[in-house]
């Protein structure tokens, strides 16, 4: 961290492992199904498999689906899933009950979010946006822009320029609260301060945060959030995603898809659409019910900890792997993305390095998984419930023999770069 004047030692593996004997969330690693032989740090782009899933969901599929067929939807509340998990998702980003439901994927939640909200502020036609934003969120809003297209404008400018570009104009200001790539978490509340006084709302993208770290979108006085449900969730692959809609805009908002299981009675089969006042009025067809058991069981997992605990273990891993990869020299050729202190960074760290898609494949030769993103970054995600101290000196030490085999291969002429 700042204020470090000597050049660091490395230290020694059994520091680590000391370090992960008073883990208090060591013994959280039990309740996930690893492969023995992997250092996973890639937990936030899918998180982990909990170990109690492959068993809730046979349950729900040998047990609920098969014996009691279409009685399951009301006999076993397949229905409410969509409610219940979302109030459990509320409960980790500061959300009271009745404002976070799960949808369908972050992409489409996202669209319906977007759209409510300019329909919430006719007569301003801009969506706000960073450039450091995901793409996907970038595409859902030029693609909703043009479809809207009553003159709407998507206007996408540097992340330290977007409070300057707050207007009368700007209906809502989309952004993540941590960068995907740099890990950059951005000041939620007062962005959304500001972008209030300015007159718009504020969509947050909470796919890096929720679950990795205390969020407060009540607290923070945030209109509108989406978040996945396959990283930090541990929801599984495609696992569904929320939405939250504060309480505040929840009774007059509305959503594009407007299905009839966002109808305030489904089953009356009523020719004519009313709108569920609750958040089940932001769903449209019938839900996931597996993919919501399987993210019930992340969820709850994730309930067992404490999210402070969660978001200090996440600094203090990747402050050491930060500190160990810059003790050793012949990694000189990575370069620390995003703000040096990790307090200012959610649990992932990237580097730049001109062979990065190539870094990334000797680390798996090595046992370690970790994440390539063009054109030149390699992504480390640190898991708090199942990354262990002892992983990020490994992975450290893997990292310098990678970037040593890559450089060698590239001076021998073997690999192309730059
Ligand atoms: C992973 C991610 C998404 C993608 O979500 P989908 O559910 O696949 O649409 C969106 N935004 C951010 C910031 C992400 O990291």
């Amino acid at each position: 961290m700042s204020g470090t004047t000597t050049a660091p030692a490395v230290p020694d593996r059994d520091t680590f492992v000391e370090l992960d004997r008073h883990d208090p969330l060591a013994p959280l690693r039990d309740h996930f199904d690893l492969p023995t032989d992997l250092i996973y740090l890639d937990g936030n782009s899918l998180g982990a498999l909990p170990a109690g899933t492959p068993a809730a969901l046979d349950a729900v599929v040998r047990g609920q689906w098969r014996n009691d067929l279409n009685r399951g939807w009301t006999q076993h509340g397949w229905l409410r899933l969509p409610v219940t998990v979302g109030d459990a998702i509320g409960a980790l980003i500061g959300a009271a009950p009745g404002q976070v439901v799960v949808g369908e994927s972050t992409s489409t939640n996202l669209f319906k979010l977007l759209w409510g909200a300019l329909a919430q502020r006719p007569g301003r036609r801009v969506v706000l946006s960073d450039t450091g934003n995901f793409p996907s969120d970038l595409y859902v809003a030029d693609g909703l822009v043009n479809l809207v297209s009553g003159g709407h404008e998507l206007r996408v400018v540097p992340t330290d320029d977007v409070v300057a570009h707050l207007g009368p104009d700007v209906a809502v200001v989309l952004l993540s609260h941590v960068d995907y790539r740099t890990g950059e978490i951005l000041p939620v509340q007062q962005i959304t301060e500001r972008a209030h006084e300015a007159g718009a709302l504020v969509l947050w993208d909470l796919c890096h945060s929720a679950g990795a770290m205390p969020v407060h979108v009540d607290e923070w006085g945030v209109d509108l959030a989406v978040g996945c449900g396959y990283k930090h969730l541990n929801g599984g692959p495609g696992a569904p995603a929320f939405m939250y809609v504060s309480h505040r805009l929840l009774p007059r908002f509305t959503q594009p898809v407007t299905g009839w299981i966002g109808h305030r009675d489904p089953f009356a089969f009523d020719p004519v659409y009313h709108r569920d006042p609750s958040p089940v009025g932001l769903l449209s067809g019938c839900p996931p019910v597996l993919g919501l058991v399987a993210l019930e069981q992340g969820v709850r997992l994730l309930r067992r900890a404490d999210l402070r605990q969660i978001r200090d273990k996440a600094v203090a891993l990747t402050d050491r792997f930060v500190r160990l990869v810059a003790a050793r020299p012949g990694n000189r050729r990575l370069g620390l993305l995003g703000p040096a202190e990790a307090q200012r960074r959610g649990s992932h760290v990237s580097y730049r390095h001109p062979a990065a898609e190539a870094v990334v494949a000797e680390l798996l030769r090595r046992g370690v998984m970790v994440e390539y993103r063009p054109p030149d970054v390699v992504r480390f995600g640190f898991a708090p419930l199942y990354v262990r101290y002892a992983d990020v000196w490994d992975a450290a030490a893997a990292l310098t023999e990678a970037v040593a085999t890559v450089e060698t291969a590239v001076n021998d002429g073997g690999l192309r770069h730059e």
